[in-house]
Parts: C-alpha cells; structure tokens; sequence
C-alpha cells in the first residue's frame, strides 16, 4: 500500500498510463484526477507536444469540471501542471487568461537537431529496424523542445502500433545506434512505437526536478506514476533518479491506483 497522505504532488505519465498511446483521456480518469486535484498538485507528463495534450487530455478534463461551481473548477486547474515533451516545456493553469500557459523551458541546439534528423534517415533507409516503408503520417517530429521518431508514423492506427514492438525488442535496437552515433543525446522509448530523443542530460526526472523547483517542494513531496518504468523506457529516468516510482501496466491499473490515493 501506497501511503500519499504526506505527498504534494502526483505526476502521471500520458500514454499507457493514464489513457492509451494517444487516445482521448477517459471520463472516469479525468474525473479521478479532478477529485485528486482537489487534494493535491497533479502533473501530467508526456513525451509528446502541448498540442497533443490539447488534443488528447484537455478536451476531457474541461467537460468533466463543466458542472462544477466556477471557484471549484479554477482551484483544480491552478492544481494541474502539464508537463509535455518529456518535461522540457512546463505548463501551468493563467487564471486571467483561462488557459495554460508556458512557465519554463529547455534549449534543444540547431545543429543537435540536424544531426539526429539525418541519423534517423539512414534508420528508416536500412533493413536492419523493420521499419515499414509505408508510414501513416510523419514518422519524425520536431516538436521544439524534443524530436520524436514515431515508426509508423503519428497516425498509425492503434491496433497496429500495439503489435509492431511490444517487447521494445526494435526500439532497444534503434535506441542503441542512436546512442553510438549521437552521443551528445539522450534517447528514450515511449509510446507504443516511438523513440524519444532529447539533448544530453535531459529525461523525465530532469523535467520533474524542473517542476519541483518551480513550485518550491522536495523530491520526496513526490510520487511518480508511469508505464515506462524499465531499463530504457521513457519513465525510467524518474526511478533512477530516486524519485518514489509506481509501475502500472495499463490505464486500467492507474484508475485503481488513484482510487486507493483517493480513499
Ligand atoms: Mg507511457
């Protein structure tokens, strides 16, 4: 049993743990993290772009507080923290503008940039990866602060993304060339089929003691909860780091987790 009656603040990861790779946030999770933002900062990280987050979480989070008295709704969106491209941008609630705003983030060099571009390529022209040729939308996204390389691209269909690399057997393969030829990056699996790739130094937990010093609390007034909590997952960081990790398998294991923080 999980003891978070002396924790600030819970930060979940987005994809695989709190709704699937990139689908719409559930009713029934956004309305557990309502009621946990009632008692406490929530973050929400995710290796993917604001956008995404405005596409996939917030649409959801906005209906469930719609019923709720307007005071109510704006103490529980000043307790939300968005956290996206694997925390290298933090987002937090503006009251005067309604929205969530930019408070931070990181530089990702020009030059990195192109050279983790053209590593990529020579990636996707090789045999070696099992790579289809034929891709649903951008395989390689820039997304400012992160490049993320999607295998079958950003709108491969969900079925399809779950059986291409289930084991990460491909991605630890991909994962590790990067490595070799890039050494000034830090390359992470996320996702269903993605490679994220950040400059040196930075990952999640880099992202989660970004937000902690902005928010003046300690690393032990945090619980991390995440998917990608093994050797080269994109959670993984966050374990090493020492923060107190836990391991789901799925959203479903997530809303019985929040429901034990809740009670
Ligand atoms: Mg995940």
């Amino acid at each position: 049993m999980i003891d978070t009656s002396d924790k600030k603040i819970i930060v979940f990861d987005l994809d695989g743990t709190l709704a699937e790779s990139k689908q719409v946030l559930g009713l029934e999770m956004a309305e557990l993290l309502a009621r946990l933002a009632g008692q406490k900062k929530v973050a929400v990280i995710s290796g993917g772009s604001y956008r995404q987050f405005q596409k996939q979480f917030l649409p959801t989070w906005r209906e469930i507080l719609n019923e709720r008295p307007a005071e109510e709704v704006q103490s529980l969106n000043e307790n939300l923290f968005l956290l996206p491209t694997s925390g290298s941008q933090i987002y937090g609630y503006n009251q005067k503008m309604g929205d969530w705003q930019i408070l931070a983030q990181e530089d990702f060099p020009a030059e990195l940039k192109e050279k983790v571009k053209k590593v990529f390529e020579t990636i996707v022209e090789s045999a070696d990866y099992d790579i289809p040729t034929e891709s649903y939308g951008e395989q390689l996204e820039d997304r400012g602060t992160q490049i993320t390389f999607s295998a079958l691209g950003q709108d491969a269909p969900l079925g399809k993304k779950k059986i291409w690399d289930p084991n990460q057997v491909k991605r630890q393969k991909i994962k590790k060339f990067l490595e070799q030829e890039i050494p000034e990056a830090d390359v992470s699996i996320g996702g269903a089929t993605s490679i994220d790739v950040l400059p040196k130094g930075f990952n999640k937990a880099v992202g989660l003691q970004k937000l902690l010093d902005l928010l003046f609390l300690e690393k032990n007034d945090l619980i991390f909860v995440g998917d990608a909590l093994f050797p080269g997952g994109n959670d993984y960081s966050a374990f090493v780091a020492g923060f107190e990790t836990v391991k789901v398998e799925n959203p479903l294991e997530t809303s019985d987790l929040i429901g034990k923080f809740l009670s």
